[in-house]
C-alpha cells in the first residue's frame, strides 16, 4: 500500500478512480502489506479518510499472514509468545492463540511456548528478544512477520523487523520462517482469500526485490508503479524485469480499463 496507494499521510493521485475501476470491471482484490504493526481496521480506517472504502476483510497485513500461517502449524490454541506491535497481538489472539508475555521488564522464566513471532516493536528492549531467543533454543518455531532490514519514515530509515529477526536469529542460531514479501505466505494468503490462480493475477507493487521478486517467484504477473521505493533508472540493470510498469496509478487504471483479449472465440 505505501509507495503505491499513498506516501506517508498522502494519497497517490488517481487513488479514487482506481479503485473505482477495479469495481467497474470486478477485479478481485487484495491490499497485502509487509507491515505487521497496525491491524486491517487501521488501514481501512485509513483508507475512508482519503476518500475510499475498502473492506477490512480486503486488507492483509504481515502480522494476520502471519497468524493463518500458524493456525495451520499449530494445535488450536497453542502459546505464543509474541515480540511485536498491537497489529500482530490482535491477529495472533483473534485466531485463537494465547499470548505469552514476560511483563514489562522482559525477565522472568517462562514456560515453553508452541512458537516466537518477532515483528517490529518500537518498544522492544534487550530483555524481550533474549527471552525470545531462549524460547527458540528450547524447541519454539521461530516466525518473523516480514524481512524489511529498514523502514522508511518522515525522519529518515529506521530499523525495520528483519533487523530485529537478525539479533534473535545470531542469539538462537536458529533461522527464521519469513511470512512476509518477498517470501511466498503473504502472497499465498492473499491467492486463498481471492480464490485466485498465480497466473491470473496481477501484483502491484513499488518495489522490486520484495513485491516484484517474492510475487514472479510464485508466477503470478507483475506490475511495478513508480510511485515508491524503486526508480526507473535502476531497471536496466535490476536482476529481474516486472512484467510492466507504470508511472502511478492513473496509468494503471488504463491498463486495467483497456478492452480486454476476448476469453471466448468471436465470431469474426
Ligand atoms: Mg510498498
Amino acid at each position: 500500500m505505501d509507495g503505491v496507494l499513498w506516501r506517508g499521510e498522502t494519497p497517490l493521485p488517481g487513488l479514487g478512480r482506481f479503485f473505482q475501476t477495479l469495481r467497474a470491471a470486478d477485479y478481485r482484490f487484495i491490499l497485502a502489506t509487509n507491515n505487521a504493526t497496525r491491524t486491517a481496521a487501521m488501514y481501512h480506517d485509513r483508507l475512508r479518510r482519503f476518500g475510499v472504502e475498502v473492506p477490512a476483510e480486503q486488507i492483509l497485513t504481515s502480522a494476520e499472514a502471519t497468524a493463518h500461517y500458524l493456525r495451520r502449524e499449530l494445535p488450536p490454541g497453542a502459546s505464543v509468545y509474541a515480540v511485536g506491535a498491537r497489529g500482530l497481538q490482535e491477529a495472533l489472539e483473534a485466531v485463537g492463540f494465547t499470548l505469552v508475555s514476560p511483563g514489562a521488564d522482559g525477565g522472568g522464566s517462562l514456560p515453553p511456548v508452541a512458537a516466537v513471532v518477532v515483528g517490529l516493536a518500537p518498544e522492544a528492549g534487550y530483555r524481550q528478544l533474549a527471552t525470545a531467543a531462549s524460547l527458540i533454543r528450547a524447541g519454539a518455531l521461530f516466525v518473523g512477520t516480514n524481512p524489511d532490514l529498514t523502514l522508511p519514515t518522515e525522519s529518515g530509515s529506521q530499523p525495520g523487523a528483519g533487523a530485529l529477526l537478525a539479533f534473535v536469529q545470531a542469539a538462537s542460531g536458529v533461522a527464521p520462517t519469513i511470512i512476509g514479501k518477498p517470501a511466498p505466505p503473504l502472497l499465498e494468503e492473499a491467492l486463498r482469500r481471492m480464490d485466485a490462480e498465480p497466473a491470473e493475477t496481477l501484483m502491484v507493487g513499488d518495489r522490486l526485490e520484495t513485491d516484484i521478486i517474492g510475487a514472479a517467484a510464485l508466477g503470478l504477473q507483475t506490475a511495478l508503479v513508480l510511485t515508491g521505493v524503486t526508480r526507473a533508472e535502476e531497471l536496466p540493470g535490476a536482476p529481474i524485469r516486472p512484467d510492466r510498469v507504470f508511472a502511478g496509478l492513473d496509468e494503471l487504471s488504463d491498463y486495467l480499463e483497456r478492452p480486454m483479449p476476448a476469453a471466448v472465440p468471436s465470431d469474426e
